[in-house]
């Protein structure tokens, strides 16, 4: 089973702690080179469970999405020379060049593209106009892959251990997150003190109103990108490469003392999740989420959601008159007895954990949210 550090960036091979060692769910619903959720891949429509189209563009896929990539990633990509990289540097050296988005810590959204996002609703997967920079239309896929950020490494449409599996990834994103600030931090205390000393990583500069530079797409003033970057303009491929060194010459040592409590606070969130992502225990008593979505389908077959409006579950029609014997007042064993004696049929382990996981089933005893 491949490794939790088999998903990430080879970088952090050895900087994480053990634990990153351990089994990596893995996530075959989402079969990224031919799109779970694009509609080619979708014959029987399952995700469009609520009746509304919810099919991702095959030009985007869900890469709707701007990424920010710490200094030491960027100088990464800069400095693999391996000819399949070659298109993604290329990308990386003109947004250098372009400068908007661009500081000593980050590669990050410009503040127009960050506007759209977070004003554009039910878009995610649909549309152009968000399409992230390093993604290839043709063939649909990402040109930095070997080296993308948190959330493009946690993130996938489908889970095979459904809300456990999405619970996992997410907390993982969270730790990345934390492990990127520190990283990217470490690397400007060692090339450009002053950034951090002066509270410049901290500064938010997209959350005030937009300037004409950021409504234009063009980069600060001269003055302002000057100072930004004293003494180091005119040099950022040679700063972001100088950033990659300082991350690979850390030792895990150093690198859990940068993490410090937060990271071990993370990493025992992450352990117990984890758990649940790769090892499934079934609750005793279970009961039929009354909120779960169901779309009854042309062949007379059933899609159900619940966690997530992006991974509904097929379920043969005659499922549903069994599902709706689980109110949560009898213990599973007995309520599979009943389902065999009075309708001679039953719902097995593998099917009743898949719908669990899925939280079409969820426990009965469990405090409800
Ligand atoms: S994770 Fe993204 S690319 Fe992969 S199958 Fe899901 S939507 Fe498609
Ligand atoms: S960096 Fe790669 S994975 Fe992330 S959004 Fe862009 S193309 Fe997709």
């Amino acid at each position: 089973m491949p490794s939790i550090l088999d998903s990430l960036p080879n970088l952090y091979r050895n900087l994480f702690p053990t634990f990153f060692q351990g089994p990596m769910p893995v996530e075959a619903k989402a079969t990224c080179s031919s799109c779970a959720m694009c509609e080619a891949a979708n014959p029987l429509r399952i995700d469009a469970v609520d009746g509304v189209n919810r099919f991702f563009r095959p030009d985007t896929k869900c890469c709707t999405y701007h990424p920010r990539l710490p200094n030491y990633l960027v100088g990464a990509i800069l400095a693999d020379e391996d000819a399949a990289m070659a298109e993604g540097r290329r990308r990386i050296q003109d947004k250098i060049a372009h400068g908007v988005g661009v500081n000593p810590q980050w590669i990050k959204a410009p503040a127009r593209y960050n506007l759209l996002y977070s004003n554009a609703r039910q878009v995610f997967g649909r549309t152009e106009a968000l399409r992230c920079p390093y993604y290839q239309s043709q063939g649909g896929l990402c040109t930095i892959w070997r080296y993308r950020e948190a959330v493009c490494s946690t993130y996938f449409c489908k889970y095979v251990a459904g809300a456990d599996g999405r619970k996992f990834w997410m907390t993982l994103k969270t730790w990345l997150t934390l492990a990127e600030i520190q990283l990217s931090r470490y690397a400007l205390l060692q090339l450009l003190p002053d950034y951090v000393l002066l509270g410049k990583d901290k500064a938010d500069a997209s959350s005030g109103p937009l300037t004409i530079e950021d409504l234009d797409d063009k980069r600060l003033p001269e003055k302002d990108y000057a100072e930004l970057w004293h003494p180091w303009v005119g040099r950022e491929l040679e700063f972001y490469r100088r950033c990659f060194e300082s991350v690979r010459a850390l030792s895990s040592e150093e690198f859990e003392n940068l993490l410090g409590l937060d990271g071990v606070v993370e990493q025992a969130v992450l352990k117990r999740v984890h758990e649940a992502s790769v090892a499934p225990r079934l609750p005793k008593t279970l009961k039929l989420n009354p909120s779960a979505t169901i779309q009854w389908l042309p062949d007379g077959s059933l899609a159900m959601a619940s966690y997530s409006e992006f991974d509904a579950v097929a379920l043969p029609g005659a499922a549903y008159a069994l599902l709706v014997e689980f109110t949560g007042k009898e213990p599973v064993e007995a309520v599979r007895a009943r389902l065999r004696e009075e309708k001679q049929a039953d719902l097995h382990d593998d099917i009743l954990v898949e719908l669990y996981r899925h939280r079409i089933l969820v426990d009965a005893q469990a405090p409800q949210s």
